[in-house]
């Protein structure tokens, strides 16, 4: 058991005064400090003058394996970003080792965060992930939208998946992530959601982040078109994104930024008791707009923060 007393706490919205924190793995009291003193004498830590206690905060979107980046990416634009992640790719996740990942999850810490879910695309922050001493959503990402490659990239995904599911500890959630509505096909899409389901098994998709995604999956045409072209020989977008959306029509899903979604997709997430990720910092450095908060409230869809990985942020502190 532990007892902290500290200047200020914070709790459902409340400043309490001089007061502290009885707990071992959940809350068993909050008084006032001199009740607690009197109650539990020396075994009482004091945290001095300017000490607040608050919850502990929860990043809901990071992608560690990119954290070695600092000043090697291209910001201002999604399209531009996207090509110089993919140019910088191997040297940004092999810069970043074991020893960075943990920095990274220490950092976080250090920022109040106790909790966070990690999009893993490879599975190297996998070790860090698990050992780290805050809570865990490990998302294994899911990606491919070319169907000759379906069952290699699927198998790969079930490996990294099935390693992730082989570590157990209390607070560390093997999670699937299906990457996006124009880099994942279709089949691939309702395989991993059907295990997810079957597991019980939280799922994230990033949808609708930046106007070049928009324009693509609606038209087939703008930024992304020559991109597809040049790396997959596509001229059509994956999924539409209500072909996307209804994928997940059973299973409640963390959708990541959805800056650009329409008015009906909205709807739809509504329904479906999905909940946003909204990377406000991230959407600004990539130039993909500002995620409207007011058919949000509107259409009681809930949404929580997260910085994503260095790779679109200058912190992962919220
Ligand atoms: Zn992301």
């Amino acid at each position: 058991m532990h007892i902290l007393l500290a200047d200020a706490l914070f709790t459902d919205g409340t400043i309490l005064r001089d007061h502290g924190i009885v707990f071992d793995k959940t809350i068993i009291d909050v008084s006032p400090n001199d009740t607690l003193r009197s109650r539990y004498g020396e075994q009482c830590t004091e945290l001095g003058e300017g000490s607040v206690l608050i919850p502990g905060l929860i990043n809901s979107h990071v992608h560690l394996e990119f954290s070695a980046n600092r000043s090697t990416l291209t910001y201002g634009e999604f399209m531009p970003w996207l090509s110089s992640v993919i140019a910088a790719r191997d040297e940004l996740v092999n810069e970043c080792d074991d020893g960075c990942t943990t920095r990274t999850i220490e950092m976080m810490l250090s920022n109040g965060i106790t909790a966070f879910g990690a999009v893993s695309s490879y599975g190297f922050d996998l070790e860090p992930c698990f050992k780290a001493p805050q809570k865990v959503v490990f998302f294994n990402e899911l990606i491919g939208s070319d169907p000759m490659m379906a069952d290699a990239l699927y198998g790969n995904f079930q490996e990294r998946l099935f390693a992730s599911q082989e570590l157990k500890r209390e607070g560390f959630y093997p999670s699937v992530a299906i990457h996006s509505p124009y880099s994942v096909h279709r089949v691939l899409i309702q395989k991993g959601l059907k295990y997810a389901q079957d597991k019980e098994l939280r799922v994230t998709a990033h949808f609708m982040e930046s106007p070049a995604e928009r324009e693509w999956l609606d038209s087939n045409s703008g930024a992304f078109a020559p991109f597809f072209q040049n790396f997959l020989k596509q001229t059509q977008a994956a999924n539409t994104a209500e072909e996307f959306l209804s994928y997940f029509r059973d299973v409640p899903t963390l959708f990541t930024h959805v800056v650009q979604a329409s008015d009906k997709e909205l709807s739809t997430i509504a329904e479906g008791n999905h909940t946003i990720i909204h990377c406000p910092i991230s959407n600004r450095l990539l130039g993909n707009g500002v995620l409207d908060l007011k058919p949000l409230e509107e259409k009681t869809i809930r949404f929580v923060c997260g910085t994503d990985g260095l790779s679109s942020n200058y912190t992962l502190d919220l």
